[in-house]
């Protein structure tokens, strides 16, 4: 599962053919280090701009930041051989589009100084109940933001987070999603904007190890994404439980073995599934406090050739067992218990946003994934609770290894990193999602698809 052209691309001759040719020129992104996991959080130095009304805002965010033992800077001079790790742009004071201007110009000035891997993030407001030119504002951060993402090169990436009014910037999710947006956890999320709703959650003890003390149950661990969140999960301290089914029981055990977690072997689709999960692992482990509705499969036919058997067994998988082992997990008091808070994520896709043709039983599901995630979000809040969703666009798994080299060599370069993303990037998006810090952020959709240039 190797993207060659990458390889090639980044070696002499190849990379000079490539650039005379015009073609995409992806780099290696910056990913994390099993051995030192945020270490360096920013390759660089880090740029704090901010609107005119926000610079109390943006020194709480600058203090935050020196906090965390990085270089903050509050003007762009820079030295002649340094390049910027980070921008970080304040825009939570916006009245008017306007106002946009001058931070917009301020952090073009420096776009040419940035480090490769660099970061851009905004930190701006919902628009919910503002009044026209302040939501014509907001808004505008949005198109803005994800225009920026689209012009980064070099592996850098531009993503945002927007605070529903009275978060203040430094509530844990907000430094939480900073965090992870700035460090190379985020290698393949681009162009996104990620709401931070309320100032719930909190900070963990350790950043890098934020699930000790957790237990998660991972469906579909056998391989690919589900194998992988379970790796990212255990290295993030938690103890992992992976279901798979009898079928994948071999694989199932290697990768448990590899975790120190337990396999549990069992089909999602049974009536009992979720009962069963909770009473192992209960047994073991005393508290069941994060699900990764992870376990899914393909059964792509265009819609004229489409037949009961392929159209509702993929529903079966990918939305009706979640729905219902979701009936057990939020119930109050199922999920969540020495300290920890309950955690639903579940694995929608991009093609469930923007529709693909030849899958329209599993853009259905993975569409369902996402309305289900935001209604839950309410049943679980009372109890400290999030249920999010991640949505992958194209990943090198064995899945998508399987579409023949053409086209698949195209949805690498329909992405703003040139690239595919890898099961770790969506792990860790996950891993993130289910962590304290993450605790204001309720009944979204992430998406890890390196902007991939289809929906949103
Ligand atoms: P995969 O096929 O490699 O792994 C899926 C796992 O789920 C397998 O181990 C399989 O045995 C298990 N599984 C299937 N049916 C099950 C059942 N009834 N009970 C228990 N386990 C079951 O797939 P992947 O590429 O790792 O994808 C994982 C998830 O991510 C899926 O929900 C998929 O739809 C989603 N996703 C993947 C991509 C991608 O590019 N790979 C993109 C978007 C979304």
């Amino acid at each position: 599962m190797t993207d060659t052209y990458l390889e090639l691309v980044n070696t002499g001759a190849p990379a000079k053919l490539a650039k005379k040719l015009g073609l995409p020129k992806p780099v290696r992104l910056r990913r994390t280090d099993p051995a030192s996991v945020d270490t360096p959080l920013t390759t660089g130095p880090v740029l704090v701009l901010s609107d005119a009304a926000s610079t109390t805002e943006a020194d709480a965010v600058a203090g935050d930041l020196l906090g965390w033992d990085l270089d903050v800077r509050r003007d762009t001079r820079l030295g002649e051989h340094d390049r910027w790790g980070a921008v970080i742009v304040v825009l939570t004071g916006l009245g008017h589009p306007n106002d946009l201007s001058e931070p917009a110009l301020a952090l073009g000035s420096v776009l040419r100084r940035l480090a490769k891997g660099a970061r851009v993030v905004t930190i701006s407001r919902t628009v919910d109940r503002a009044e026209p030119a302040v939501a014509a504002a907001r808004n505008g951060v949005d198109g803005f933001l994800r225009s920026v993402a689209k012009e980064l090169r070099a592996g850098a990436t531009g993503n945002g987070l927007v605070l529903a009014d009275g978060v203040g910037v430094s509530a844990p999710s907000v430094r939480g999603g900073l965090r992870y947006l700035l460090s190379a956890r985020s290698a393949f999320v681009d162009g996104q904007l990620i709401t931070v709703g309320t100032d719930g959650g909190s900070e963990p003890a350790d950043w890098s190890r934020p699930l000790v003390g957790s237990v998660a149950v991972v469906t579909g661990a056998a391989r690919g994404i589900g194998a992988e969140v379970a790796r990212v999960m255990a290295r993030d301290g938690a103890r992992v439980v992976g279901v798979d089914v009898p079928a994948a029981g071999e694989s199932l055990s290697a990768v448990m073995n590899d975790v120190g977690g337990t396999a549990l072997q069992l089909d999602v689709t049974r009536d009992d599934a979720a009962q069963r999960i909770l009473d192992v692992v209960r047994a073991r482990y005393g508290h069941l406090d994060i699900v990764v509705h992870n376990a899914g499969i393909l059964r792509d036919k265009l819609l004229a050739n489409m037949t009961p058997d392929k159209f509702e067994g993929l529903l079966a998988v990918n939305i009706a067992a979640p729905l219902r082992m979701n009936e057990t997990f939020a119930a109050p008091g199922a999920l969540g218990g020495d300290g920890a808070a309950p955690r639903i994520v579940s694995l929608a896709s991009t093609s469930g946003i923007a529709g693909n043709r030849g899958q329209t039983n599993y853009a259905t599901a993975k569409a369902g994934i996402i309305g289900m995630t935001r209604a839950l979000a309410g049943q679980v809040a009372d109890a400290g609770g999030t249920a999010n969703a991640v949505a992958p666009g194209f990943i090198e798994t064995d899945m998508t290894a399987s579409i023949p080299p053409v086209p698949r060599q195209i949805a690498r370069w329909g992405s703003s990193l040139q690239q595919g993303g890898h099961p770790v990037d969506v792990a860790e998006a996950i891993a993130f999602l289910a962590s304290p810090q993450a605790g204001g952020i309720n009944g979204q959709t992430l998406r890890v698809c390196g902007q991939m240039m289809v929906g949103q």
